[in-house]
């Protein structure tokens, strides 16, 4: 089931959101329908915040870039966070584009280290500590944001938050319509 899309300028996207267990009620279906909701809006993250839920859990999928052909796999890789952590970043830091879902039409250089250690449960609760870099690493770093009730563009500039705070006021104020729904166009 799709759910609809937490915009940004809603408070839950400052939450600190809460660590869960095995107990939480109906994960699964609630793992299901946040990949549902993430490949219907084109995204390759999400984290529960977005869907108005503050625990920490994140859904990620994305096609890996392959260097050596110049090309994205067709094997998806697919990884579901529950409770993450970083526990190392990296020293070497890269810039790269980043959008979210909760921040439609802007798209923004952002300087996160490349590789970090992070440490998760997965979907059956079994727990992973792994560095890991590329595409898993700058979303992972985006998504684990939400849950300290961060997003993207508190990490730009002074100057590039200025020049974006009129893109940040329309979507907060309910102006923007991606072609997904968000929360705030429902109530409406
Ligand atoms: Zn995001």
């Amino acid at each position: 089931m799709y759910l609809p899309i937490v915009a940004y300028g809603d408070p839950i996207l400052r939450k600190q959101a809460q660590p869960i267990t095995a107990d939480y009620p109906d994960l699964k279906q609630l793992i299901d329908d946040m990949f549902e909701t993430m490949y219907t809006a084109d995204g390759v993250g999400l984290a529960a915040p977005q869907i108005d839920r503050s625990i920490q859990l994140v859904v990620i999928g994305f096609r890996p870039y392959d260097e050596k052909t110049d090309s994205y796999g067709e094997e998806e890789e697919r990884h579901v966070l529950i409770n993450p952590e970083i526990i190392e970043e990296g020293n070497e830091k890269d810039y790269f584009n980043e959008g979210c879902l909760s921040l439609p039409d802007i798209h923004e250089d952002v300087l996160r280290p490349t590789s970090i250690v992070l440490r998760w449960l997965d979907e059956n609760f079994v727990e992973h500590q792994e560095r890991i870099d590329g595409m898993f690493a700058r979303v992972a770093q985006h998504e684990i944001d939400h849950l300290n009730g961060k997003v993207f563009t508190d990490r730009l500039s002074s100057l590039r938050k200025t020049m974006i705070k009129r893109k940040l006021n329309d979507v907060a104020a309910g102006k923007v319509h991606p072609k997904y729904r968000l929360k705030r166009q429902i109530k409406k």
